[in-house]
């Protein structure tokens, strides 16, 4: 399988007009490009990064499912650890998300930094392991540290796909695909830089 290399521009970029620049020199790169909520439907893009747990009605704020799939969204993140922190996002919470993103037929990519973190049923998910260290750091996890991590995922959850995200750019991306056995990337801030992440993407699947 092709590894999967998904690109969270978290609270980025600020205009719409830098958000279309940004787009249109990675839409071909193959990646999954989560953008904020408000630029979607003008990008057309393929992921999200957060989902409301209902389907409808009144709850202020919040985006259903079924909005993100009737624009064409495929991939929706679920429970990073900033919206753990900053939302008081709890595993209950994130289990509700979870049931609605798999019931409206979109791809829930569960991010974890623990296996406590993993529900009973893996069944549809695609799960990154992100390290609270590595987020944003500049401190990337070592790729033993991870693979060990990764096989502990494994273990609890199954055969789902797992990514790792953490600190990842164009020279250590590689070491997680070929040398952690992970199938994919989730890339924060090297996702804002155009030529970073088209050769986060090069290094990984073409080398
Ligand atoms: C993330 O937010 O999911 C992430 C991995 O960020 P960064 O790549 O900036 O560490």
């Amino acid at each position: 399988m092709k590894p999967l290399i998904v690109a969270n521009w978290k609270m980025n970029p600020q205009t719409l007009k830098e958000a279309k620049l940004l787009f249109s020199r990675v839409k071909k790169s193959g990646g999954i490009i989560c953008p904020p909520f408000i630029y979607l439907s003008v990008l057309k893009a393929n992921g999200a990064q957060d989902v409301f747990w209902e389907k409808s009605g009144a709850f202020t704020g919040e985006i259903s499912p079924l909005m993100l799939k009737n624009l064409g969204v495929k991939y929706v993140i679920i429970g990073h650890s900033e919206r753990r922190k900053y939302q008081r996002e709890t595993n209950e919470m994130i289990a509700g998300k979870l049931e609605a993103v798999l019931k409206a037929g979109l791809k829930p990519i569960l991010c974890v930094d623990k296996v406590s973190q993993i529900p009973k049923s893996t069944k549809g998910l695609i799960i990154a392991y992100e390290p609270l260290f590595a987020i944003g750091t500049g401190k990337a996890c070592s790729p033993a540290r991870a693979s060990k991590m990764r096989i502990a995922i494994n273990k609890a959850a199954g055969r789902v796909p797992v990514l790792y995200g953490g600190s990842v750019n164009s020279q250590n991306a590689a070491t997680y695909i070929k040398e952690a056995g992970f199938q994919g990337l989730l890339v924060g801030g090297a996702s804002l830089k155009p030529k970073e992440f088209i050769d986060i993407i090069k290094n990984v699947c073409y080398r």
